[in-house]
């Protein structure tokens, strides 16, 4: 599997061009794509027309940076100017925005090269990508499971190697349970390290973008592309960003006292003992590096799934307001006057889970139940963060199962909205507390499909949380297998 430094070497040294690279990942898209349901647009004209510019400057002698002519895939919840951006909903089928978002601007001018959008539960919400209004999208280790979700695609598309790298967005999980499920490294970053500004927001306090690669240094390599202060998103932080990628080069050993904690209450039940077993394998490992291991207690970190299930749709009825058929996406020819005009748009857009998600924040935030719900989740929120911030005291790095179970086959929890959100009971605490999580491959269940390893660093600590996982793919060799795809 070939690396960003080594492409961009062989780009470099005109061994390859960009525009190869994108043939490359094109023909790999056309021929996986009816099987797989990654990408729910292609861009190959303008991938192309990117890759050609790349490679006129390599001629002209000009420097390239890191990502210039690498394929990338983008979650398609980020506004690309000129280019569909649809959030997986039929609501918004065929819109195209006239702006660009920060991160893929910032992209366009690293001259990456996008290849396509991809699929993703519906404007962010689930857990397995099967609420696409769209398509669903297959897992590459196995056809028949789900590749998890909301970014499920940009998983898929990484692990299939449909593209190197990908953007995913993450307000509870949706980076790090696909990046599990798919067996790939992905990144949460701390909120408000990387810009939200036109990606569409589902619950704005928790919405972080992040890097989707498969390996640490590739992830990192995106991440320092897409972090720094932006201007444009009031929640954006005023800090210097580093070269992620070269902090961790070369074979980075933690070096000094490194001290890890494992989150006792994520290994309580409902986990699956060959998840509990390889994670558990994985720490041993991290002790070889010379880590010290601590158990941690986080008391109210099982109380994150039921606040975030106050927040997330509290915040997500608010935003998806704006769905009015006025502004944007389609509207409902058959009503005859405005307030069915609405109502009818809003019925024949949304999926179930959306209408679910705006019902139930809708009702927490009315004025009879905001104190005994919304208030008290908010309560709640504040005390989780207080158990990290207790924990980070003793410790430098949070170490948990990143999903309960390894990738479920398709259809197996539709049916239960329930069994679908304890997908993210390991995630969601730490979006609660604004703090960045890496999901890092640690080994295989008897069926063959990857289990991952959750690590979680203190605010901004994303250098630290890279350099340990880091160490840890070094000294392992999950991350070099893939997926058996034709
Ligand atoms: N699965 C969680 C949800 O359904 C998290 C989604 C996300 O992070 N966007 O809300």
């Amino acid at each position: 599997m070939t690396s960003i430094r080594e492409l961009h070497k062989q780009l470099v040294r005109k061994e390859r061009s960009a525009v190869e690279l994108a043939n490359e990942a094109l023909d790999r898209i056309q021929r996986l794509e009816p099987k797989l349901h990654s990408f729910l647009h292609i861009t190959a004209d303008s991938a192309l027309a990117q890759a050609k510019a790349v490679d006129a400057k390599i001629a002209a002698g000009e420097e390239i940076g890191m990502l210039a002519g690498i394929p990338i895939g983008i979650k398609d919840n980020m506004c690309t100017a000129g280019i569909p951006t649809t959030c997986a909903s039929k609501i918004l089928d065929k819109f195209v925005p006239p702006y660009e978002s920060t991160v893929t601007q910032k992209l366009k001018d690293a001259g990456a090269v996008m290849v396509g959008k991809t699929n993703l539960d519906e404007f962010a919400m689930g857990s397995s990508t099967e609420n696409s209004g769209y398509q669903v999208t297959a897992n590459p280790w196995d056809l028949s499971r789900v590749p998890g979700g909301s970014s499920g695609g940009s998983a898929a598309a990484v692990a299939a190697a449909e593209c190197v790298v990908a953007l995913g967005s993450d307000t509870g999980g949706s980076i790090r349970q696909p990046a599990a499920l798919c067996g790939v490294v992905g990144l949460k970053p701390t909120y408000g390290l990387v810009s939200r500004y036109g990606l569409v927001a589902y619950a704005s306090s928790l919405d972080q973008i992040g890097p989707f690669g498969r390996s640490v240094e590739d992830a990192a390599v995106l991440l320092s592309a897409i972090a720094g202060y932006d201007p444009k998103d009031s929640t954006s932080l005023k800090v210097e960003i580093p070269n992620y990628a070269k902090l961790i080069r070369p074979n980075f050993r933690p070096r000094g006292r490194l001290r890890v904690g494992i989150i006792k209450e994520t290994f309580g039940g409902g986990l699956d003992t060959v998840v509990e077993e390889k994670v558990k394998a994985a720490i041993e490992t991290l002790q070889h590096l010379g880590a010290e291991i601590q158990i941690i207690s986080c008391p109210t970190f099982s109380y994150g799934l039921p606040a975030y299930y106050i927040i997330a749709p509290s915040e997500a009825s608010a935003n998806l307001a704006r769905y009015d058929a006025v502004k944007y996406g389609i509207r409902a020819e058959d009503a005859d006057n405005l307030v069915e005009m609405y109502k009818e748009t809003r019925a024949q857009g949304f999926g179930t889970e959306v209408k679910r998600r705006i019902m139930l924040g809708t009702y927490a935030l009315s004025a009879g139940y905001y104190d005994a719900y919304y208030l008290k989740a908010q309560k709640v929120r504040a005390l989780i963060k207080q158990d990290f911030d207790n924990a980070f005291e003793k410790v430098d790095v949070l170490v948990s199962p990143t999903s309960p179970t390894t990738a479920f086959k398709a259809g197996e929890k539709t049916a239960d909205p329930l069994s679908m959100y304890l997908s993210d009971l390991m995630t969601i605490p730490v979006n609660l507390a604004g703090l960045p999580g890496i999901n890092v491959p640690c080994g295989f269940d008897d069926k063959g499909l990857p289990v991952g390893m959750q690590l979680i660093g203190k605010p901004l600590g994303e250098s630290l949380l890279l350099q340990v996982a880091h160490a840890y793919e070094q000294a392992t060799d999950w991350h070099l297998k893939t997926p058996k795809l034709q």
